[in-house]
């Protein structure tokens, strides 16, 4: 980041902000007494607490922080003021120097020359802050390097150490200097702070509960999905077990669409790069994918219908401009629309290496992806009709809590395509949708498409965190590219708008489904139902038959014919969460019946294998959350 930007962020920090920017220069000073020969680069307050880089003789551990977090707890104790104070730029470039504090220097230098003077002139940067452990500022700058700890920053600091609530060293990585990859990496030590103890322990509680629930660790343990570096990154291989739960949700998706009127249809996964030339999305999109295939034109001078002639593919990005190719397959008509056209399509985004995140932030991944073709006029009805599909398939899914945001265009930039006149009239007939349906919505500019205002639905999570499903878009402006019509009841062409719906990607619907469930999955989505658990190889052969009997039902089980102990078997299904174990033995056998034990250790006692059936058979069909 630039340093200007570095200090506009600095300029609007919250007291929270303050106290925990405060915290990383106490930190910064900590580490000063451990290491004396420690060069400086910055920190800054960032969510959920404050960091500082150091380049320091070692690397820090975990076993480093109760030294450091002491020293800072003596520093707090202390109620040290921060003292501030403001130096030419030639004084403050002269202390560094001197004390060797290369970033430093670099920080001062790299000020634009104007800016320095007019941040001079309005007493206001460069400032100094220090922690000092003596009364007052002694007016001339006397640095004792054991004792204080002196910075450049913008001044946004608590009055004194004894205001920074508690802490807690959080982890140590590396990070380039200035974000760039050629200069040294430097040690990025990360904190926490908070205004009191029980906030840092809330905080703590919700790290660790995160932990648990982290989809990347439960895709692993629960045989769901995995990543593999010869393969490549954030390009997901999906496990058996994360294929049902894969397919459960598709085919729920699915036939839910079909109910309500859309058509499926499939596209492949690569396309000319004209189509995308035509679309936009290479001129607005194409960081963000993968490099272009060159197919070399073939020696053959007799070139049929097929043939390769140097033409030039890239993987899509999106879906929309193959299904325009559909929608121009035939001649529409007014009773044609809409048209809602539906698959659950692969795309490729090259997204950055230290942005990929399992399932949330993959290269590769199925849009749900429909892409409705309608009258104008028939506009505020679909857009209804979408935002009810979505909220359906929420409450299905167990989502409770979730808002609508409107995302607008920043009306500074000029990436977007189209007319005012066309984005007024899209914006408008979103927001009169939510308007209709009396849902809460809040208004974002910047957050729109390139070429149309977007529909987001963001779900906040059992701690809290802010997941975004679901993107509605209204696009008059891809129906221009492509110049698509529709005969109108006046045999005039008229020119069709398209609503882009898509409530992400499948891929990210799992991981928040996941982490939603902690793995543990309502009956109708686990990927295995229910375990049949023979207490001796004796019952091998009644597990058999309640196997088949399960399966006669479309129930998922298996039977675990291990030769371990009963007790060993009711864990390691419990651990795999699967949501039954039936047991079964002598008396099971005889009564035809099944001993019922749920992964949350309640007994459901014997009962007959039909009533057991039955049971299950109803709550898979309700999609019900009760086991
Ligand atoms: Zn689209």
């Amino acid at each position: 980041m630039p340093l200007e930007a570095e200090l506009q962020a600095l300029e609007a920090y919250s007291p929270l902000q303050r106290m925990r920017y405060s915290a990383a220069l106490v930190m910064a000073a900590a580490v000063q007494e451990m290491f004396p020969g420690a060069r400086f680069g910055s920190g800054r307050a960032i969510e959920d607490g404050f960091y500082y880089d150091f380049e320091l003789q070692r690397s820090l551990t975990p076993g480093d922080f109760p030294e450091i977090e002491q020293r800072v707890q003596r520093i707090i104790a202390g109620k040290y003021p921060f003292v501030r104070d403001h130096w030419s730029r030639l004084r403050a470039l002269e202390y560094f120097r001197s004390k060797g504090q290369l970033y430093k220097v670099e920080l001062i230098e790299n000020l634009p020359e104007e800016q320095v003077s007019a941040y001079q002139q309005q007493n206001d940067f460069p400032e100094l802050c220090r922690v000092q452990e003596s009364g007052n500022w002694p007016g001339e700058v006397m640095i004792c390097q054991q004792q204080y700890f002196l910075d450049l920053c913008s001044g946004q600091l608590v009055e004194h150490t004894g205001q920074i609530g508690p802490i807690k060293l959080m982890s140590v990585g590396g990070a380039y200097w200035r974000g760039d990859e050629k200069r040294p990496m430097l040690q990025r030590l990360y904190g926490t702070a908070w205004f009191t103890q029980e906030e840092l322990d809330q905080y703590l509680w919700r790290l660790e509960e995160a932990q648990k629930r982290d989809h990347r660790k439960l895709g692993r343990e629960l045989g769901l999905f995995i990543m593999s570096p010869e393969v490549g990154p954030g390009l997901p291989l999906w496990l058996p077990r994360g294929v049902i739960l894969r397919e459960t949700l598709e085919s729920f998706l699915h036939q839910e669409q079909l109910k309500r009127g859309y058509v499926p249809v499939m596209t492949p996964q690569i396309g000319l790069l004209d189509l995308y030339r035509k679309s936009g999305h290479w001129y607005k999109y194409r960081d963000s994918m993968y490099p272009p295939m060159i197919v070399k034109p073939q020696a053959s001078s007799q070139a049929g219908e097929g043939e390769l002639q140097g033409e030039v593919y890239v993987l899509r990005p999106m879906n929309c401009p193959h299904h325009i190719q559909i929608y121009k397959n035939e001649l529409r008509s007014y009773r044609d629309l809409p048209l809602r056209l539906a698959e659950f399509g692969m795309v490729y985004r090259l997204e950055q290496a230290g942005e990929l995140n399992g399932l949330l932030r993959s290269r590769a991944f199925a849009v749900d992806d429909s892409h409705i073709f309608a009258m104008p006029e028939q506009l505020d009805d679909e857009l209804i009709s979408v935002v009810d599909l979505v909220l359906f398939v929420f409450k299905a899914l167990g989502i409770r809590d979730y808002r609508a945001r409107v995302g607008l265009r920043d009306p500074a930039s000029s990436k977007y395509v189209g007319s005012d006149q066309v984005w007024e009239k899209a914006q408008s007939a979103i927001v009169s949708a939510l308007e209709k349906l009396g849902f809460p919505y809040t208004l974002e500019e910047g957050e729109a498409g390139f070429y149309g205002p977007k529909l987001d639905f963001v779900f906040h999570d059992a701690q809290g965190r802010e997941w975004q499903l679901g993107t509605v878009q209204v696009d008059y402006n891809l129906p221009e590219s492509f110049d698509l019509s529709y005969i109108g009841e006046d045999g005039q062409h008229h020119r069709p708008v398209m609503i882009h719906r898509a409530p992400g990607s499948i891929e990210r619907l799992i991981a928040m489904v996941i982490e939603h469930y902690a793995g543990a999955f309502p009956a109708w989505l686990a990927p295995l139902q229910a375990m049949i658990i023979p207490i001796a190889d004796r019952h091998l052969e009644y597990a058999d038959k309640v196997l088949q009997t399960l399966k006669a039902a479309s129930v998922r089980a298996e039977v675990d014919s291990r030769g371990e102990r009963m007790n060993a078997k009711i864990r390691e299904a419990q651990l795999q969460k699967i949501p039954y174990m039936l047991v079964v033995g002598d008396k099971e056998a005889a009564d035809n019946a099944v001993s019922v034990r749920l992964r949350t250790n309640q007994n459901l006692g014997r009962m007959p294998l039909a009533d057991f059936v039955e049971r299950i058979v109803e709550l898979i069909k309700a999609r019900s959350n009760d086991l």
